[in-house]
């Protein structure tokens, strides 16, 4: 027999086809002892290294014993280094039996096995480079969908997807990063966030990127709650020349079990209602996928379909809620607000002003609900009664639009009624550029003669600015600025704050509205630090046209 006839056992372990590392090693190992004996080998070790990079954000380093006799010298090694494509390298180490070492021909031998042992590996290595190229979002190094799908395929197979959990979640805040840093600073700070993610995971979980910010990871069911709970956590401390910014990102979720999905896409069914779920309760919450939430987000989506019909059908209807002056316990006016009569039921509308907004179709509803309003007002008139001023809400989405005063003028127009009957309530906006669109539109409005109030004032991010830029002719403070008439901790605070906050608001020559009162005591309040208009329980709920037509004859 000639060597390389000796050697043909080792080649033809070497080669056979393999898929991932652990069988290549298997095959190695195999291949190596069919020759140890021939070649005087006690032992035979690999060690591999390869350096961070961005599809292995850990590096890997690892030792592997391929064979391992009782006979091992440590004299005479046989040692060779293999440069691998990702800049890693193999070294491998052959010991012999005795301290006498090899002989040449061993050595030579040695040699042409160790460069096999390094191609074979090498090539199962770039295989699994290649796979996970073509499985990774290059931007973050987080894996694509079409591999979360694979996986969970696998795991099925394996009857092990009941152990598992997905969460999608999208980062919380992450606008204002874009807002603040350039694009390629925002790339960046996402790719840290993402690497930061990766490292809370365990080999046997994987995060995937949906793009822009919506992720959705596949972990294991026990670890879930806590992976959750330190992925709303994370902090990430960005630097560049001109300044340090710290963040903490939060998430908004949506999680669930995986038992019982019968198709690897399943998982994103059911994360995506918990995700739209949570969604719809506002951004930082974080919902699990229950037949309940299932029910609640297929009730959203019943909302916004049957919306076109709805209005058509005249299902809303328009409730009037009085607005009082305080001082002489007459009517100043009063506020519309919408119901949706559905299915013989009155439905309220934060079971569907928030979708619809959301979504866009309040536009419609606001213009509906104005152009009632203006119908009973020319009712009114040509009845021969006395008119009240009335105020429609407008949502902010309005602000999207172009010739949005023009619009509003000519539907009270339309029905020949007097402009200062109408009064716009705007809620104030967190956004800049609304900002500017806003100032534009109290003014035409005011050109017009048609008066605006802030809503809700208080309650947002920039209420003193607004009042302080924008000319609105009334301010409604919020009722969580209503000071209770019970005693509470903290009530001494709320009483000097809605006391000043009236009297500013009159010294710039405003209206003031108090919304959501509902005691005499608080009326008192009001009364003492010169409110003007009081809107709540205290004089009536919203009611009905009919009962509100009632109410201006009879009076309080
Ligand atoms: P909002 O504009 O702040 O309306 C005041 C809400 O407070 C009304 O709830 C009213 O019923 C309630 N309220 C009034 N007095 C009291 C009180 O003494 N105590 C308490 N606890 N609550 C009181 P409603 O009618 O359920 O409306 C909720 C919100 O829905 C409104 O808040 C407004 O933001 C929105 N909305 C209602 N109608 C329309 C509409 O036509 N268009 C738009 N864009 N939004 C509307
Ligand atoms: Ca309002
Ligand atoms: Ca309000």
């Amino acid at each position: 027999m000639n060597d390389s006839e000796k050697l043909l056992p080792f080649f033809s372990q070497l080669y056979q086809e393999t898929e991932s590392i652990e069988a290549c090693e298997n095959n190695v190992r195999k291949a190596v002892a069919a020759v140890a004996e021939l070649l005087h080998v006690g032992k035979v070790e690999i060690m591999l290294n390869a350096p961070r990079t961005n599809l292995r954000p850990e590096g890997e380093h690892r030792t592997l014993a391929l064979f391992y006799s009782d006979n091992v010298s440590k004299e005479h090694i046989h040692e060779m280094i293999f440069s691998l494509p990702d800049k890693g390298k193999i070294t491998m180490l052959i010991y012999p039996v005795t301290s006498d070492g090899f002989t040449v021909d061993e050595e030579n031998v040695l040699g042409v096995i160790s460069q096999a042992i390094y191609t074979q590996f090498s090539r199962v290595i770039m295989k699994g480079l290649l796979t996970q190229v073509v499985n990774t979002d290059t931007d973050t190094g987080a894996y694509t969908m079409d591999y979360l799908v694979e996986c969970t395929a696998k795991l099925m197979a394996q009857h092990k997807v009941d152990r598992y959990g997905a969460v999608f979640f999208n980062i919380h805040g992450f606008k204002y990063v874009n807002k603040v840093f350039s694009y390629s600073e925002g790339d960046a700070i996402l790719k840290t966030y993402t690497q930061r993610v990766m490292c809370l995971l365990e080999p046997d979980e994987i995060l995937t990127r949906l793009g822009g910010d919506n992720y959705v990871m596949l972990v294991k069911l026990d670890r879930m709650n806590e992976l959750i709970k330190q992925v709303a956590d994370i902090r990430i401390t960005y630097q560049n020349e001109h300044r340090e910014k710290n963040f903490v990102f939060g998430i908004t979720a949506g999680y669930s079990g995986l038992a019982g999905i019968t198709e690897p896409r399943d998982i994103m069914k059911r994360v995506s209602v918990a995700f739209a779920a949570a969604r719809k309760r506002g951004a930082g919450n974080i919902v699990e996928y229950t037949e309940e939430v299932q029910r609640e987000v297929m009730e959203n989506q019943a909302v916004l379909s049957n919306f076109v019909y709805a209005l058509e059908n005249h299902e809303f209807v328009v409730y009037y809620q009085p607005k009082v002056n305080i001082q002489e316990k007459t009517m100043y006016g009063a506020e519309a607000l919408v119901r949706w009569v559905r299915n013989g039921r009155l439905v309220p509308p934060v079971q569907f002003i928030p979708q619809l907004e959301q979504e866009g179709s309040i536009i419609a509803l606001d213009y509906y609900v104005l152009e009632e309003v203006c119908k009973w007002l020319r009712k009114r008139i040509d009845g021969g009664l006395k008119p009240v001023c009335i105020s429609v809400n407008f949502s902010r989405r309005h602000l999207e639009e172009d010739d949005l005063a023009k619009h509003i003028v000519a539907v009270i127009d339309k029905y020949n009624i007097d402009h200062s009957y109408i009064e716009i309530e705007l809620t104030e906006s967190e956004d800049f550029q609304n900002f500017e669109v806003m100032t534009e539109l109290v003014n035409d409005l005011k050109e017009c003669g048609i008066g605006t109030s802030m809503d809700d004032f208080g309650t947002g991010f920039s209420s003193l600015n607004m009042i302080k830029k924008v000319d609105l002719h009334v301010i409604k403070i919020d009722k969580s600025f209503i000071p209770l008439e019970t005693e509470y901790m903290g009530k001494e605070k709320d009483l000097i704050m809605f006391n000043h906050i009236v009297k500013m608001v009159k010294e710039l020559g405003k209206k003031t509205v108090a919304e959501g009162v509902e005691s005499e005591k608080q009326l008192d309040y009001l009364r003492d630090v010169g409110c003007d208009i009081v809107q709540g329980y205290v004089f009536d709920k919203p009611l009905t046209e009919e009962e509100f037509e009632k109410r201006l004859e009879t009076g309080y």
